[in-house]
């Protein structure tokens, strides 16, 4: 679960991840459409047509940068959606320091969005208080989705990631937000890729001649690279999340990028028919 981009490693930490359950997210992809995929299975499908997704982050070090790119779901945290997502006690931080980035060591925390399951362990609680975990960091959100989630709470579970996730890192004084195409670094630029959210963004790696792509969730699973208008319950503009995969894939695919989901593991996108496929890396 480790990959390179010329000079850049990413490593996959996994928080969680099920096989199946997530009719509720892909209302479409039933197991009898997911089984007319055959490229899915194994590694993004059963060959029963169960989907496999997992929460996870990534973990991206370039020459002079040690990021975290998404943080999941966290621990202790109420009032989620979904139910098993409450009170959370997984071993993620160990996880994190046995993978060679213990807390302390990381330097930026980039979220491509503001979901329940992408700034989890952005805070950790303390003494009932929501602290940040990464104290060392500097946290980059984008601007565009920050706005909007400061103004619009639209449910019970959003308000309540704002408050516990969000809220604490820029009380501590510890956010950048950027505009949404913003060059990180020499190796790392953002691409809008608005829909999922309204300010999301994915990541674009260049170095020493290669190339990756974090998608963020403007894919859920790979299953909607081919069925691009499958859109995620999750998403809060289904069209333009759409439109948002056709033209990101349409840029990236039948080229040696490697791509890693929000979701799902690393793989390359070629065309198929009139979408796209994933074949794992
Ligand atoms: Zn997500």
């Amino acid at each position: 679960m480790s990959w390179k981009v010329g000079n850049v490693r990413i490593k996959r930490i996994i928080e969680l991840e099920a096989v199946g359950g997530s009719r509720f997210l892909l209302p479409q992809a039933t197991y009898d459409e997911v089984k007319k995929l055959p490229w899915l299975a194994p590694k993004f499908a059963t060959e029963d047509g169960k989907l496999i997704l997992a929460v996870q982050s990534l973990l991206v070090e370039t020459p002079n940068r040690r990021i975290i790119v998404d943080t999941g779901i966290g621990n202790d945290k109420q009032d989620r959606n979904v139910p098993t997502w409450n009170n959370l006690q997984k071993p993620f931080l160990e996880d994190l320091a046995k993978a060679g980035f213990p807390p302390d060591s990381i330097d930026t925390v980039l979220c491509t969005h503001l979901h329940v399951d992408h700034v989890g362990w952005n805070t950790k609680l303390v003494g009932g208080k929501w602290v940040p975990t990464f104290t060392k960091a500097r946290y980059v959100f984008g601007k565009t989705e920050y706005d909007y989630w400061k103004a619009n709470a639209p449910s019970p579970t959003h308000a309540a990631v704002f408050e516990d996730s969000v809220k604490p890192v820029v009380d501590a004084g510890l956010v950048d937000l950027i505009p949404s195409d913003h060059k990180l670094t020499d190796e790392i630029t953002m691409i809008p890729t608005p829909g999922h959210s309204p300010g999301h963004m994915s990541i674009h790696i260049k170095s020493a001649g290669e190339e990756g792509l974090l998608t963020g969730d403007a894919a859920h699973h790979p299953v909607q690279m081919f069925h691009l208008g499958w859109s995620s319950t999750a998403d809060s503009d289904g069209e333009q999340a759409a439109r948002t995969r056709r033209e990101l894939f349409s840029r990236f695919a039948d080229k040696p990028v490697l791509t890693i989901g929000g979701h799902f593991s690393a793989g390359y996108i070629m065309r198929e028919g009139d979408g796209f496929k994933y074949v794992a890396a």
